[in-house]
C-alpha cells in the first residue's frame, strides 16, 4: 500500500461524507420532526405549547403538581406561557451544578400596533412595530399570518391563528410597482421601506349595515363573530404576523431545511429532542435543565426573557423540593453550572463571502458550531468562554464523535451580535454558545442543513451525559 492511498484509508471523513446511509435515514427522520416543530410553533406561545405537549409525553410534569424530588425527576416550568424551563434531576447533589442548554423561542416578525386598524384606500388595514432586527423590504408581498392572543377586560382570552390553514386567507404587506419606484430604488436599501409602510392588507369588503368607515365595519363584525372581541380589545392583544409559508426540505436532494424561525428554534428543537430522549435512557449524573427563553431578539428583557429572575426561582423550587436549604444553595448551584447558549450564528454564503473571514467562518454542513465569543466591534457586549471551558466542551464533543467547527460571526468590524450567553455567564455559569449556522438570518424564510441540525441534537445530548 503506498503512502497515499494508507492516508485516504485513515483520514476522518466529515459533514455527509462521514454519513453512512444509515445515518442519514436518522438525519432525516430526526428533521422531517423538526419541520413539524417548525410548522406548529412559529411564536413563542405556540412553541411553549408544543414543547409542554412533547415534555409531558416524556413523562414530565409541571414543578407544581410535584411535591417532592429524587433523582430521575422530570419536571418544567412554564413563564407566563412563553418561556419555559425544564430539569431532569440526577444523581449529583444539585448544588455540584447542571448542565444546561438554554435556546429562545422568539423570532423576528411585524407585531401588531395597540391601535392597529385603519381604513384607507378602499381597503381595512392594520398598523405594525417590528419586533427584532429585520430587513424591512424582506417582509413585503409576501403571505403574513396573524398569530396570537387577545386578554379582554372581562378576563377571558381569545387564541387566534389565521393564515395557515390551506382554506384560510393570508394577509399582505403591499410594495410600489417598479413602474413607479424610481424614487424609491434611489434610497438606500434599509430605508426604501420604512417601518411606517409595513401596513398590513386585512379586509376590501363593505359591510351592508354599516354608514361609515364600511370595510373596517367589516372586519369588526368578522372578530366579533370568530373571537367575540371588539376594537378596544387590540388594545391588550398581543397579535404577530408571521409568514404563512410552510416549511420544507430544500434542494434537490433535500439536504436542508427552509422556513421561518428557524432562529432560535433550530437550536431549540435539538434540545427539547435532546432533553426528552436523555431523560427516557436513565438518570444522568448531573442535573440537566433545559431554557426555552422568550424576548431574546429585543434584548433579553423583561418578565419572560433570560433577564428575568424566574429561572432562578425554578432553581430555588429545585432547591427546595430536594430538600436543599442553604443561604447560599442557589449561588453554588449557579456557580458550579455547565451551559451551552444554543442560538444559531451565520453560515458562509459564497454570494455574500465579502463579509466573512474565512478562517473562523462557519459552513453549512460541517457540523454543530462553537463560538468562544460573541460581540461586536473589539469584542464589545461579548460573552467570552473561559479557554478551560472550551476546551472541556471540546472533550466531551471529541469523545462522543460530533462533528463540530469553531467560528466567528463574520469579519471583526463587520457587524455582530449577541445570544442569551452572557447573562447566563452573569450568574456566575460556565457558558459557550453553541449552535446551528444558517443562512438567511432574520429573514422570513432562513435555512440550515439537516446535518448541523442533527449534529446540534448529538452535541446536546452528549453534553447532558457529561460530567
Ligand atoms: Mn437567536
Ligand atoms: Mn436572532
Amino acid at each position: 500500500m503506498d503512502k497515499k492511498t494508507k492516508m485516504e484509508k485513515t483520514e476522518k471523513k466529515y459533514g455527509w461524507k462521514g454519513a453512512d446511509s444509515k445515518m442519514k435515514k436518522k438525519i432525516m427522520k430526526f428533521c422531517d420532526g423538526y419541520i413539524d416543530f417548525l410548522n406548529a410553533a412559529k411564536t413563542e406561545r405556540e412553541a411553549a405549547i408544543e414543547i409542554v405537549r412533547i415534555a409531558r409525553e416524556a413523562g414530565f410534569k409541571d414543578i407544581k403538581e410535584v411535591e417532592s424530588l429524587v433523582p430521575g425527576s422530570r419536571v418544567y416550568s412554564v413563564n407566563r406561557s412563553k418561556s419555559v424551563y425544564m430539569a431532569v434531576v440526577g444523581e449529583d447533589v444539585l448544588t455540584e451544578g447542571f448542565n444546561l442548554v438554554g435556546a429562545h423561542i422568539d423570532s423576528p416578525r411585524l407585531d401588531l400596533k395597540q391601535n392597529p386598524l385603519y381604513e384607507d384606500g378602499n381597503m381595512a388595514l392594520l398598523k405594525t412595530h417590528y419586533y427584532g432586527g429585520i430587513k424591512k423590504y424582506q417582509w413585503t408581498t409576501i403571505p403574513l399570518a396573524l398569530h396570537g392572543v387577545v386578554a379582554k377586560a372581562d378576563g377571558s382570552v381569545a387564541t387566534v391563528n389565521i393564515g395557515e390553514d390551506e382554506k384560510d386567507p393570508v394577509f399582505l404587506v403591499t410594495d410600489l410597482l417598479p413602474h413607479l419606484s424610481a424614487k424609491q430604488n434611489a434610497k438606500k436599501l434599509a430605508e426604501g421601506v420604512p417601518a411606517e409602510n409595513l401596513n398590513i392588507v386585512i379586509g376590501s369588503i363593505p359591510s351592508e349595515s354599516a354608514e361609515e368607515e364600511n370595510i373596517k365595519s367589516t372586519v369588526l363584525e368578522l372578530l366579533a363573530e370568530k373571537y367575540a372581541m371588539k376594537e378596544e380589545d387590540f388594545k391588550s392583544a398581543e397579535l404577530e404576523a408571521v409568514p404563512a409559508a410552510k416549511a420544507r426540505s430544500l434542494g434537490i436532494d433535500g439536504g436542508m431545511i427552509a422556513g421561518y424561525g428557524q432562529d432560535d428554534r433550530v437550536c431549540a428543537y435539538p434540545e427539547l429532542m435532546a432533553m426528552t430522549e436523555m431523560a427516557k435512557k436513565g438518570i444522568p449524573k448531573r442535573t440537566s435543565l433545559a431554557i426555552f427563553a422568550d424576548k431574546e431578539e429585543i434584548g433579553s428583557m423583561g418578565n419572560t426573557g433570560m433577564s428575568s429572575h424566574n429561572f432562578e426561582l425554578f432553581l430555588m423550587e429545585l432547591l427546595e423540593k430536594s430538600g436543599i436549604v442553604h443561604p447560599y444553595a442557589l449561588q453554588r448551584t449557579l456557580s458550579h453550572a455547565r451551559a451551552l447558549s444554543a442560538d444559531v450564528t451565520a453560515a458562509f454564503d459564497p454570494t455574500y463571502a465579502e463579509v466573512m473571514e474565512k478562517n473562523n467562518a462557519s459552513w453549512v454542513g460541517k457540523g454543530v458550531n462553537i463560538k468562544k465569543y460573541t460581540g461586536t466591534r473589539g469584542k464589545s457586549g461579548a460573552s467570552d468562554a473561559n479557554a478551560e471551558y472550551v476546551g472541556f466542551v471540546r472533550g466531551i464533543f471529541e469523545k462522543a464523535g460530533i462533528v463540530y467547527q469553531s467560528s466567528e460571526m463574520g469579519k471583526v468590524d463587520e457587524g455582530g451580535g449577541g445570544t442569551i450567553a452572557y447573562i447566563l455567564a452573569d450568574r456566575g455559569m460556565e457558558v459557550l454558545d453553541c449552535g446551528v449556522p444558517v443562512h438567511s438570518m432574520h429573514s422570513p424564510y432562513e435555512s440550515a442543513s439537516k446535518y448541523d441540525i442533527y449534529m446540534a441534537y448529538l452535541a446536546y445530548t452528549a453534553f447532558y451525559e457529561s460530567f
